[in-house]
């Protein structure tokens, strides 16, 4: 970072604080050979990996687009759709890491939406864990229905697990 006085090529870090929402770090400088002092404020850029290894910046206006399809007809509106992209923004980046894998950013959205809207949720999970057959539907709604009562042991990014399949299988319809 070049001292912006004398146009030193380093500086010494002597505080930085991260801002509220995760997206930047504020510097306060030094410069050792004129011992100016100044501030810099430092986006910490969070990069999506594709599945074919393209690196993308982490948009919330695609991760709306992701799911706006899912919503379509439902009473969800444009304002919950961008607090949903902040949610989802705010769970990948809370990992600390200035990569994630798009898979990554698909599961952060099945929790927000599962809490937004039952069915958008069904649509959206059904595509992007390639849900085979109605079994899969079954299951999922199972899990919606369980949470509902017991709303105390809700885990959202929970697999199907056998346990519940098994459950299933044997329950009276
Ligand atoms: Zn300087």
């Amino acid at each position: 970072m070049h001292c912006p006085y004398c146009r030193h090529d380093d500086s010494k870090v002597i505080d930085s604080r991260g801002s509220e929402d995760g997206n930047s770090i504020r510097r306060r400088r030094e410069c050792p050979t004129c011992g100016s002092r100044f501030s810099t404020v430092e986006a910490i850029t969070l990069n999506v990996i594709k599945r074919n290894g393209v690196a993308v910046p982490f948009s919330r206006d695609k991760v709306i687009n992701g799911v706006r399809r899912a919503c379509q007809g439902r009473p969800v509106t444009e304002d919950d759709l961008a607090i949903l992209a902040s949610k989802v923004e705010e769970a990948v980046r809370q990992s600390g890491q200035a990569e994630v894998p798009s898979h990554e950013v698909g599961l952060a959205i099945l929790g927000p939406l599962r809490d937004l809207d039952e069915v958008a949720y069904l649509r959206f999970a059904s595509v992007y864990r390639s849900f085979e057959s109605l079994a899969d539907f079954e299951l999922e709604i199972e899990d919606l229905r369980s949470s509902r009562t017991s709303h105390t042991s809700r885990n959202t990014s929970q697999e199907p697990s056998t346990e519940r399949a098994r459950n299933l299988a044997t329950a009276p319809s």
